[in-house]
């Protein structure tokens, strides 16, 4: 299963997920310089959305 990444200007990693970016088009999108990020680039620097990883610690109960 391949998430479709995106990343900002700021470094912030978010996938398709609603929540996990902001909308496409938005002032938000564009402001933050929202873009694509290529599946390579990701693998190669372990890179993955954000709000996924924190979801995950939740259900987990991640570390305290
Ligand atoms: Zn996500």
């Amino acid at each position: 299963m391949t998430a479709r990444l995106f990343w900002s200007e700021r470094g912030q990693i978010g996938c398709a997920r609603p929540g996990h970016m902001p909308f496409p088009g938005t002032d938000t999108f564009v402001w933050e310089r929202w873009e694509p990020l290529d599946e390579e680039t990701a693998r190669k620097n372990r890179l993955r959305c954000e709000s996924c990883a924190a979801d995950e610690l939740r259900k987990t109960g991640g570390p305290r």
